[in-house]
């Protein structure tokens, strides 16, 4: 990459992560729980939750479901016992249940790409092609833990509001929905890892990606899931980075050394929250 792009990307952060600060002081700023980071969020919950499942229907229809075998009902019983224990947590600790309302699906779907996603509302994909990867259900429960974590901590909300901010000039969904829906529909692919598209989004969810990492060990944890197998599993996705083709789950999450390295810091919080099932 030549030097004055270089230059040019760093003023554009700089002036992004500076409007952004603005706006968080100005209004709209909500807090992650357990976390305690104060995020960028002005988007009502009513409109992306319904945008959520109308995207999430559709990708349904358009993708073989695996339903009936042992390794969807897998997914759904990790779904599920995740979701019961943040439920459990939330109603004890937190002053308001970020899930209150949700109505949680969990679907495997036949796809050859290591990849699995989650949407607002508590839609979930997990590709077949992941399996491999996961080989038991403490791995499996890795990566329903991370994406659970991306809902939890409202992070696709977080960048629709950045990207309304930066893209839009800061206007309201509702809005924005009536005079650029093109443009609204295809910030919203991007905002929940539908699309390929990054550019100036990208600097905020390597943020996202530690945080998720946190909570989703946290999360496991809470649900009887081993949290120190974590850190096997994003080694077998990094030895998949090899070649040309990574896995599309690398694509968006970066699995380096120094991730792995992060994680097992983290193993010592997460185990304060580790309930053996019995
Ligand atoms: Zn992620």
């Amino acid at each position: 990459m030549d030097e004055g792009r270089t230059l040019m990307n760093a003023a554009k952060r700089w002036l992004v992560s500076l409007l952004i600060g603005m706006v968080l002081v100005a209004t709209g700023c909500s807090e992650v729980g357990i976390t305690g980071r104060r995020q960028l969020n002005f988007v009502p919950e009513s409109i992306i939750n319904s945008m959520s499942s109308q995207q999430y229907t559709q990708y349904l229809n358009e993708n073989q479901v695996i339903a009936d075998t042992q390794s969807s009902e897998m997914v759904q019983r990790v779904g599920s016992r995740i979701v019961a224990a943040v439920d459990e947590f939330a109603r004890q600790n937190m002053e308001s249940n970020p899930f209150e309302g949700y109505e949680w699906e969990f679907n495997l779907v036949q796809d050859n790409a290591a990849n699995a996603f989650a949407m607002p509302g508590g839609k979930v994909v997990v590709n077949t092609g992941i399996l491999p990867l996961t080989q038991t259900e403490t791995g499996l429960a890795v990566v329903v833990g991370h994406e659970i974590a991306h809902v939890f901590a409202d992070h696709g909300a977080e960048r629709m509001s950045q990207g309304l901010l930066v893209q839009m000039g800061g206007i309201a969904l509702s809005q924005a929905l009536k005079e650029q829906p093109e443009t609204t529909q295809n910030l919203f692919m991007t905002s929940y890892g539908m699309g390929s598209q990054v550019g100036l989004l990208l600097p905020f969810s390597r943020l996202h990606e530690s945080e998720a990492d946190r909570l989703g060990l946290i999360f496991m944890a809470m649900a009887g899931y081993d949290p120190r197998e974590a850190p096997d599993f994003w080694q077998r996705m990094a030895a998949q980075q090899t070649g040309e083709a990574p896995p599309e789950l690398l694509s968006t999450h970066p699995a380096n050394e120094t991730r792995i390295q992060n994680l097992k810091e983290l193993i010592p919080e997460a185990m304060e929250y580790y309930r053996p099932a019995r």
